[in-house]
């Protein structure tokens, strides 16, 4: 993408500020963490996301783009670990993967009623590889 004749950040819309913000924090850890590596270049940056994590992939990409510029993390490649949600029964111990978000689920073994979501919130920094 040619910037030169637009200003130097892209005009930011609305639906993608809270992904901006959430990269700002990660890409924060990324700088931190190079620079206890002596300011090595990042090559790769790796976000783990859960899908309950209410966090837009394709906008968490586009902030990745953008926030990047000008950091040690610039250039680098950018993934994105997506977890599924995981419920678990306290009725029969069962662990179960769940495709829709929501608050109560049931369990495909004993048909009980669970609420107890075990994964799928995590937005986490997952690796970062250096050059
Ligand atoms: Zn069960």
């Amino acid at each position: 993408m040619n910037l030169s004749r637009r200003s130097a950040r892209p005009v930011l819309s609305t639906h993608n500020v809270h992904e901006v913000g959430i990269m700002e924090s990660a890409l924060a850890l990324v700088a931190r963490h190079a620079a206890g590596h002596g300011d090595r270049r990042v090559s790769r940056v790796v976000l783990r996301i859960g899908a309950l994590a209410g966090v837009e992939i394709e906008s968490l990409c586009f902030a990745f783009g953008v926030v990047s510029r000008g950091t040690v993390a610039e250039g680098a490649d950018f993934e994105i670990e997506e977890v599924p949600v995981a419920v678990y029964c306290h009725g029969c111990h069962l662990e179960f993967a769940v495709e829709t978000g929501g608050f109560i689920f049931t369990c495909p073994n004993c048909g009980d009623l669970c609420g107890e979501i075990r994964r799928g919130r995590e937005l986490e920094l997952s690796r970062i590889e250096m050059t």
